[in-house]
């Protein structure tokens, strides 16, 4: 199933691929996470980017498309397997419960 295949990370959450960066700061001196870009679903590549670049890779005009490897509809097949497993996992509580 693809639930259970193996997700590759390009990056550590504490530097952004793009522009090589720390997270940024809330003004509480907090971390502000970096965002999980998948840069294929199938399997799953996931690179810890800013909001701002993550901006700069889904760019209409001129999108970074060395970090976009997936076919336009793999996002939307992603999720609908995702939603296809959070129901069987709910079925499966039910089944218990009951
Ligand atoms: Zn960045
Ligand atoms: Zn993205």
């Amino acid at each position: 199933m693809h639930s259970e295949e193996p997700t590759t990370y390009l990056n550590s959450k504490d530097k952004c691929l793009i522009c090589f960066g720390k997270p940024e700061k809330w003004e509480n001196g907090q971390n502000v996470d970096l965002i999980k870009h998948h840069v294929s679903y199938f399997p799953q590549v996931i690179a810890f980017v800013h909001y701002q670049c993550h901006a700069k890779i889904h760019d209409p005009n001129k999108p970074l498309t060395q970090f976009i490897q997936y076919e336009k509809d793999d996002s939307i097949k992603f999720y609908n397997e995702k939603e296809e497993d959070r129901k069987r996992n709910q079925e499966n509580q039910n089944a218990k419960v009951n």
